[in-house]
């Protein structure tokens, strides 16, 4: 079994353009035996995206075609692969119900599907902490120092763990610590061990699984997968079920991280974990 739950495709306005059926042919190369498409569910309509471009979701209009597609090459390539329509869906506070709403017209045609924080609310306003090393400058000084904005991350991870979202919400959570994204030039002076190992509770209390994402380890300012190793470990000592994620934005990014992650072995199907 080699899996890769959390795949993006072009349907991502922030993505490339590489066809669905190239990540389908490369996972097959790379010998995955099951892949999920995770393509960032639509944001909540009266949600205000605050990237500059507005683009980090796919189109509402979209998500139908975007099933169908899928749909298509699951059938198209079934002796060979198992393949997986799914989404990567924001917890954004104070938006559940909206996203309950998405859950409950879609849950039925998803297979597999991770919660993800990438923003945080702040003063009635959201910020975007994955967006860019400067805009991760300017989130800093509005909550005061890294270490509020880390806090402030755990927190909503936290509460995206307890939300009521409904029957169809996801079972993992996705990058559980993508604030470390920039680390390398925003180092903290606290290690946060208290706060993981109490949301590791949580996912276990909770029966989530944990997406160990790989993409933080070809980021130049994160070098490492999240979450990083120690958290890991202790996930493990804790039976969490670990989901490889490549969060691959092209079809070249399938497989990134995946050798430099440790327990391998521990690492499960994302619809059998
Ligand atoms: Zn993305
Ligand atoms: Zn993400």
């Amino acid at each position: 079994m080699k899996a890769d739950g959390h795949i993006h495709t072009p349907y991502c306005p922030h993505g490339s353009t590489d066809p669905l059926e190239d990540y389908v042919k490369r996972a097959l190369e790379l010998q995955f035996t099951e892949i999920t498409f995770t393509e960032h569910a639509p944001l909540p309509s009266s949600f205000i995206d605050p990237t500059p471009k507005q683009d980090s979701a796919m189109n509402a209009n979209d998500v139908e075609t975007y099933i169908a597609d899928i749909e298509d090459l699951k059938k198209k390539y079934k002796s060979e692969i198992k393949i997986n329509v799914g989404f990567e869906v924001d917890f954004i506070e104070g938006y559940e119900e909206e996203t309950i709403h998405f859950l409950d017209k879609y849950g039925s045609a998803i297979d597999d599907s991770i919660l993800s924080v990438h923003f945080l609310k702040i003063d009635n306003d959201y910020v975007c902490v994955d967006f860019s090393e400067d805009a991760f400058k300017t989130i800093t000084s509005r909550f005061g120092s890294v270490e509020n904005v880390y806090r402030a991350y755990f927190a909503t991870v936290e509460k995206s763990l307890l939300a009521n979202l409904g029957r169809y919400k996801p079972k993992r959570i996705g990058h559980m610590t993508l604030v470390q994204k920039f680390q390398k030039q925003f180092p903290v002076t606290e290690d946060f061990k208290d706060t993981i190992s109490s949301l590791l509770s949580s996912i276990k209390r909770l029966n989530f699984q944990l997406d160990y994402n790989g993409a933080g380890v070809v980021k130049a300012l994160c070098k490492e997968p999240y979450p990083p190793n120690w958290v890991v470990d202790e996930a493990v000592k804790r039976n969490i079920p670990l989901v490889y994620g490549s969060d691959a934005h092209s079809v070249n990014g399938l497989n990134q991280g995946f050798q430099q992650l440790i327990y391998k072995a521990a690492l499960v199907s994302p619809t059998e974990g």
